[in-house]
């Protein structure tokens, strides 16, 4: 889950997110959507969309689904060394 430029982790780790690329996208998508609208303007949104639309057809995530086969955004992945892993987790 993407809460502003954060992606947050449940019951996975930094390294499974950084070797599955689409799901890495998906969740980048997130983050532009974030700063391109604003954090509350984005999260007030992405919730009445959620009302209307519900999690499948919410737009936000049919934009994010489709950035997931956008290569361009593998340009903003930034891999950290080992060292800066280990200082991370
Ligand atoms: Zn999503």
């Amino acid at each position: 889950m993407v809460l502003g430029s954060t992606i947050h982790l449940h019951n996975t780790s930094m390294e499974e997110l950084l070797q599955n690329r689409r799901w890495l996208r998906h969740e980048l998508a997130h983050v532009k959507q974030f700063s391109q609208l604003g954090y509350l303007p984005f999260l007030w949104m992405y919730f009445r969309e959620y009302l209307k639309n519900g999690y499948r057809q919410n737009r936000f995530e049919v934009e994010a689904r489709a950035a997931e086969y956008d290569e361009s955004f593998d340009s903003y992945v930034f891999i950290p060394s080992s060292r800066q892993s280990a200082r991370i987790s």
